[in-house]
């Protein structure tokens, strides 16, 4: 019987070992990819802070955050995990789930659009050329139709659906950065002609004003790399966050977000991002760059100088290196023999 015990422990720790190794491997993979990138762009001095809303003109330059969550929930970082930024573009991704989440994937296809528009994301010739069709949730007039379509009789209602869809993608309660919110708020003409050209086309589903101070709002959400992190795993764990476990929204809907990303979340040079690193992912002009690795992990980087097209300079260089050192592109395949 003693025998027995020992051979079958001695069984257990052969097939359990080289388990625990993987795994350990694995762990330390994730943390030795952040640390390279964040030794090699940390003093890199490119890009500049987004000035056309005054705000983000004044926020620290050098802020440098990176953070990997795990679908199982594991917290991998490094940098600036205590500084906050403005959401801005990235919580485009988020209403965009809720909304598919409560209308489906075709009423967001037939009521915005989801298409690329190949134009300035807050461009009024797309909306022109279209007729209000045609137009992308993930750049401005798209973002404030979602904005008008998403559940809420009312603008508080409305707001409270899209801060709570925020808070249980990040698995916390956000706050508004005030500051920002006020100050794109008073300044924020060029959104609020989109919108109104929209509800000239009938492709705006709410108040145009309000819709607009609601998007504005949305915008200003104030997020750390890690809270960024989190809600990209949750994205990457078909809607479940996996700090929390709560079910935010269902895996086809992260599938249809995803897709979108994929085309149209970094701007003019999506193309450009998807072709060198091949993950969804979306960049906002607060500094903040998130990437989804499906079933695997969500990446975020918080760096505020921007290059010409608007995304963040040092988080594209970070994330293109982390992915490519942990060799997680779709796209790439070990053929079979
Ligand atoms: N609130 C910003 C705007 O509407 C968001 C822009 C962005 O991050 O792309 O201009």
């Amino acid at each position: 019987m003693k025998t027995n015990l020992r051979f079958i422990i001695l069984i257990i720790l052969m097939l359990v070992n080289p388990l625990f190794k993987a795994i350990a491997q694995k762990e330390l993979s994730y943390q030795a990819a952040i640390d390279h990138a964040y030794d090699k762009y940390k003093n890199l001095q490119e890009g500049k802070n987004a000035d056309y809303i005054k705000e983000l003109a004044n926020v620290d330059p050098n802020i440098f955050g990176i953070a990997i969550v795990t679908t199982d929930g594991k917290v991998y970082s490094k940098g600036d995990l205590g500084q906050r930024v403005s959401i801005q573009s990235i919580s485009k991704v988020f209403t965009l789930a809720r909304l598919i989440e409560e209308q489906g994937p075709r009423a967001v296809a037939e009521k915005i659009g989801v298409d690329a528009t190949g134009l300035r994301f807050n461009s009024i010739v797309a909306v022109e050329l279209q007729k209000g069709k045609e137009i992308n949730p993930l750049v401005n007039p798209g973002a404030i139709a979602a904005v008008s379509l998403v559940k809420g009789n009312d603008s508080v209602a409305k707001w409270k659906n899209i801060l709570d869809t925020h808070n249980a993608f990040a698995g916390t309660k956000l706050l508004l950065n005030k500051p920002v919110y006020i100050s794109e708020a008073g300044d924020n003409l060029r959104n609020q002609a989109i919108a109104h050209l929209l509800l000239a086309y009938g492709r705006m589903y709410f108040d145009p004003v309000q819709s607009t101070d609601i998007y504005t709002k949305q915008c200003a959400i104030n997020v750390n790399a890690k809270e960024l992190a989190v809600m990209a795993s949750t994205l990457a764990n078909g809607g479940v966050n996996p700090v929390t476990k709560e079910k935010v929204v269902s895996p086809e809907t992260c599938a249809f977000t995803m897709g979108i990303m994929s085309t149209a979340g970094l701007y003019d040079d999506s193309g450009q991002w998807l072709y060198a690193v091949g993950l969804p992912a979306k960049s906002g002009v607060g500094g903040g760059l998130i990437a989804v690795c499906p079933g695997k992990f969500g990446i975020a980087v918080i760096s505020p100088p921007l290059n010409a097209a608007g995304n963040s300079v040092k988080a594209q260089k970070a994330i293109f290196d982390i992915a490519k050192e942990l060799g997680v592109n779709p796209f790439i395949v070990t053929p079979k023999k």
